[in-house]
């Protein structure tokens, strides 16, 4: 766009975030190390001047903390936050002073970020105050009014004594607006700026800020779990899955030609996106797992659609990904024989254990990503075995697990499965790569020796 002027204005360098480093109390009894959230791990990344980017994920990705980091309301446990040239580490006092007006955050709840006692006045002339902005209340005033009509409140006097109680929500968003673009800052970042807003009046708000970026000359960030909200307002775009921006590029790129499973699966789950109707969807499975223990190698391996099977692997990879399916639950002691025990008014343990390989075998595509055609939609759950493409060596240590698992004998499926259905994507956490114009992290769009 016209305002992008190539000179990168903020720059993360391999920033984390790690929340429960120190031991709570409950460790500290138990002598036990704590296990902390990863919420952002290891995320680079550069903002230039003038751009629009959106940071988009599913809810608990990091999103918000990422967005905290970039304008120094947390501070990074790991990695380099540059600001227009400066490691934000390093600033003086004077230059702290000037950043905190230089950087804006407008939150998702302008219920919370207005302070229902103080009147719109005293609101959007606090940054001015604490900032030393203006001295004096004449010109604040002033100021206040001009950008009460800035952010659509016009006239600014009819708006200025009011409190928070006598203002309807898109309102008070836009107050809050206007308590961010006071100072006149260089970058706001805006998370979730609409979500709380009745969807009536969300594009008007957009719309406010599509234009006040033209006034103000800023550069935006939008942090949303709306991907046509993101569409709709940002060039660029940062996909995040558990604390990681595994794709990056141009919006329209994501959109038209996502590189990464999960970005395509997230595009695919919003309704406005025109598809060519024939192309293979990609049916990411339920579970998000807990960001205090993430999977290993790539975090959305188990959910991925694509999970790569080694070079000796002679089956399909639907096959493939089922039986890395089977074995991870069963290791995670996900399937059981009891689980099932009298499901079907079955006895005989071949029986029983036909049905855990059957049931293990199922990928539990939840209802809003399925797209009818799988054999596990229209068997309610249960797969054909003999239907999938499994190497027959696979099928027999499949079958032979699922008679452990029904006599209960934990250990025997352990030693049986612990080193079969391996592949790349739970060994290796994949590097940041170039593919097409976006970056990626999946290794599908090549793999390195070093994991990093
Ligand atoms: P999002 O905005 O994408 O929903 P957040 O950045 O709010 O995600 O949270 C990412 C992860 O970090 C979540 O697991 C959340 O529980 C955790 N988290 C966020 N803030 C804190 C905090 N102050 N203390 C501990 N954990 C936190
Ligand atoms: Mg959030």
């Amino acid at each position: 766009m016209a305002t992008n002027t190539g000179e990168p204005l903020v720059e993360l360098r391999n920033v984390s975030k790690h929340f429960g480093t120190s031991r709570g109390l409950v460790e500290w009894t138990l002598g036990r190390e704590p296990t902390p959230v990863r919420a952002v791990d290891g995320v680079s990344l550069t903002i230039e001047r003038g751009d629009v980017v959106g940071i988009a994920g599913e809810s608990g990705c990091g999103k918000t903390t990422l967005g905290k980091l970039l304008v120094k309301l947390h501070e990074p446990t790991g990695g380099e936050i540059r600001f227009d040239g400066r490691n934000v580490a390093d600033f003086s006092r004077e230059e702290e002073a000037r950043f905190r007006s230089r950087v804006q955050m407008v939150f998702q709840d302008p219920f919370q970020s207005l302070n229902p006692r103080m009147t719109v006045y005293d609101s959007v002339a606090e940054p001015l105050v604490v900032n030393g902005l203006i001295d004096d209340h004449r010109g604040r005033r002033e100021r206040v009014i001009e950008v009460l009509s800035d952010v659509g409140l016009s006239p600014g006097e009819a708006y200025v004594d009011a409190f928070p109680n006598e203002l309807s929500g898109g309102e008070r968003q836009r107050v809050a607006i206007a308590r961010a673009l006071v100072v006149d800052p260089e970058f706001v970042v805006c998370d979730e700026p609409v979500s709380m807003l009745d969807a009536s009046i969300r594009a008007g708000v957009l719309n406010l800020m599509k234009e006040l970026r033209e006034e103000y000359g800023l550069t935006y960030v939008f942090i949303s779990h709306d991907l046509s909200l993101v569409r709709y307002m940002c060039d660029e775009t940062a996909i995040m899955y558990l604390g990681d921006v595994i794709e990056r590029g141009r919006t329209a790129d994501l959109v038209e030609d996502p590189k990464h499973p999960y970005t395509e699966a997230l595009f695919d789950a919003v309704p406005v996106v025109d598809r060519h109707g024939d192309r293979e969807r990609a049916d990411v499975t339920g579970e998000v797992p807990d960001p205090r223990d993430p999977p290993a190698g790539c975090k959305f391996h188990p959910r991925c659609a694509y999970l790569i099977p080694p070079d000796e692997w002679t089956g399909s990879q639907d096959a493939f990904r089922r039986a890395h399916r089977f074995k991870r639950r069963a290791l995670a002691g996900a399937i059981d024989g009891e689980e099932y025990d009298g499901d079907s008014g079955t006895t005989s343990r071949d029986e029983a254990a036909e049905t855990l390989l059957r049931r293990g075998l199922a990928l539990e595509v939840p209802r809003e990503r399925q797209h009818g055609s799988r054999a596990d939609v229209r068997s309610g759950g249960r797969i054909d075995v003999d239907a999938l493409e499994l190497p027959p060596e696979a099928e027999s240590i499949l079958r032979e697990a699922a008679r452990n698992l029904a006599d209960g004998e934990r250990e025997s499926v352990e030693r049986l499965l612990a080193d079969e259905f391996t592949t790349v994507c739970e060994r290796e956490h994949p590097a940041v790569r170039q593919a097409g114009d976006q970056e990626t992290r999946c290794h599908l769009h090549g793999t390195s020796p070093e994991s990093d």
